[in-house]
């Protein structure tokens, strides 16, 4: 039997009613949203959150996906508070909220594992977020249980690379398993999340499966953005064949096709490269050796034209490739050896 949506989202905003989770396939320690009896946040909370998401949507419109830090931690002014977005610990609670607004995950350092892995439940391909410490009672933890209980939404953000973040909003909490320490986590479309109280509410596998998918898609964005931002940190923002510095010219490209393109992004099988070396690098006219020596194809080598086939082509067979300082982010040679393979086919093919 399924439970009607209650109004737990509705103080003192228009046409707010938060669809929630009354999950019943619970089993075992997993707990997953339950009936909430108790109060919900108050209205001010409420708007400090819609505030945020505000906030968020006007950040992302001139900066891109990609947030600083310092702008996150600085945050904005609610009727003359300023409410921070995030903190020195992954689940944040600004001081004029009564639930967390945000979890974080950080950075990764490359060739170490995350400290707090975020993960994916590969059974439903929702996020999961690792409890702070062990303590399932700890203050942050309980916090993000009561957020789960409430079904209020929060905000996720994904450290790409040191300083720089992605976000997503809103998010919502859906299940908790204190065995592994860890929460799931789902993240919805703002307007079908909020839609009007007056609205029939939409029956919950609907919400369960938007949910899923919109995640998803925002994996697969995660993945692509912290792919370009690593790539091109690790080369600090020069082209690995001509040294351009122009990052509006730049990309990352793969040297083997992406085996995990919602996984975890290896630096290492990347190649920041301008838009013609990629281009070139792409329709094998050009390859780079395991022992990161640059090949021009030979047609491509006799041919005679203007300056910018001389220089831009021509000139940098038999050079080396610029690499990372750090060994870690240096391109894999395994990598490398299989597509040069394709290099030199296509080489002998033209
Ligand atoms: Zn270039």
């Amino acid at each position: 039997m399924r439970e009607r949506h209650e109004r737990l989202w509705d103080g003192g905003y228009p046409a707010a009613s938060w669809p929630r989770r009354t999950d019943k396939r619970s089993g075992g320690s997993v707990e997953t949203v339950r009936a909430y009896h108790g109060p919900a946040v108050g209205a001010r909370d409420q708007r400090v959150r819609l505030a945020a998401f505000d906030f968020l949507d006007r950040q992302r419109q001139v900066h891109g996906d990609t947030l600083r830090r310092d702008v996150l931690a600085a945050g904005f002014d609610f009727e003359g508070t300023r409410v921070p977005l995030l903190g020195p610990q992954g689940i944040f609670k600004p001081a004029i909220c009564e639930l967390p607004l945000s979890i974080t995950t950080v950075p990764p350092i490359e060739g170490r594992p995350r400290p707090y892995e975020d993960e994916v439940d590969p059974a439903t391909g929702l996020l999961r977020y690792r409890y702070r410490g062990s303590d399932q009672d700890h203050r942050d933890n309980t916090g993000l249980r009561d957020a789960m209980r409430q079904q209020v939404p929060l905000v996720y953000f994904h450290g790409i690379v040191p300083g720089r973040y992605m976000a997503s909003w809103p998010v919502f909490i859906v299940g908790d398993d204190p065995t592994t320490l860890t929460f799931t986590v789902a993240v919805d479309d703002r307007q079908l999340a909020m839609s009007p109280a007056t609205h029939e509410p939409e029956p919950e596998p609907e919400t369960d499966i938007r949910r899923r998918y919109i995640t998803r898609q925002v994996r697969q964005r995660l993945h692509q953005q912290a792919f370009r931002e690593r790539v091109l940190d690790a080369y600090r923002q020069h082209c690995a064949i001509c040294r351009l510095r122009h990052q509006e010219l730049l990309e990352a490209a793969h040297i083997v096709a992406d085996s995990d393109p919602e996984g975890e992004p290896k630096v290492t099988n990347g190649l920041a490269l301008c838009k013609l070396h990629h281009a070139a690098f792409d329709c094998h006219i050009l390859g780079v050796r395991p022992d990161y020596v640059v090949e021009v194809r030979g047609d491509v080598l006799e041919e005679i034209d203007g300056p910018m086939l001389k220089h831009g082509l021509q000139g940098f067979h038999g050079q080396p490739m610029l690499l990372p300082t750090r060994e870690v982010l240096q391109p894999d040679r395994r990598c490398l050896e299989q597509r040069y393979e394709l290099f030199r086919r296509a080489s002998s093919n033209a």
